[in-house]
Order: C-alpha cells, then sequence, then structure tokens
C-alpha cells in the first residue's frame, strides 16, 4: 500500500503518534482494531483484520484510524462517551467519510 497514512497530528497540547501493527492488542489482551492511549498520547492501528489475518483496505484503515482519533477526543470531552464503541464508532465512519469525500476548492 502505497497510499499515505496518518502518522502524527496535536490537539489539546499533545503530540499524538500513530502506529501501525500487523497485531494490535487492547488491556485485556485481545486483537482489535486499533488502540488508543490517551495518557500516552499513541494510536496504534492493526494493518490486518483480528477476525481472520487479512490486510485491511485503505478505506477500512481510514475508518480505524478516525475510531481511534474519535476515542482521543472523547476520552477528554465525555467519559460515557469516550466507552461507547457504537458511538465511537460512529463518529469515526462519520469522520472518516468526511475526509474522503470533501471538495475543496
Ligand atoms: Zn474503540
Amino acid at each position: 500500500m502505497n497510499k499515505p497514512l496518518l502518522r502524527s497530528f496535536e490537539l489539546l497540547n499533545y503530540s499524538i503518534e500513530v502506529f501501525y501493527l500487523d497485531e494490535v492488542l487492547n488491556d485485556k489482551g485481545e486483537r482489535v482494531f486499533g488502540w488508543c492511549d490517551p495518557h500516552q498520547a499513541k494510536i496504534y492501528v492493526s494493518l490486518k483484520s483480528p477476525h481472520d489475518d487479512k490486510p485491511l483496505s485503505y478505506d477500512a484503515l481510514q475508518h480505524c484510524i478516525a475510531h481511534e482519533v474519535a476515542h482521543f477526543k472523547l476520552y477528554f470531552i465525555d467519559e460515557d462517551f469516550y466507552q461507547d464503541e457504537a458511538k465511537i464508532d460512529l463518529l469515526g465512519a462519520l469522520d472518516a467519510q468526511y475526509d474522503k469525500t470533501k471538495v475543496i476548492s
């Protein structure tokens, strides 16, 4: 895959780094699509599906990245929202589609 991937960004005075791994584990040792560590300002994104180990498409990776960025934002805004995986995933999908489809002239 030669398309560019998010490597870092800054929010709330944090410099957040994004890492891409073949396999990402959460704090319970379970394989997941991604993981956000707000205090360490690090996001980890899996390049392969935790379900079948197949490489994820670029669009799927963008969704995963946006999902983890949503976790980072909501950690500082709303504890309940931060832990609500369904809402975080929807917000991530919305942000990913916005980034993918916006037209700037
Ligand atoms: Zn999540």
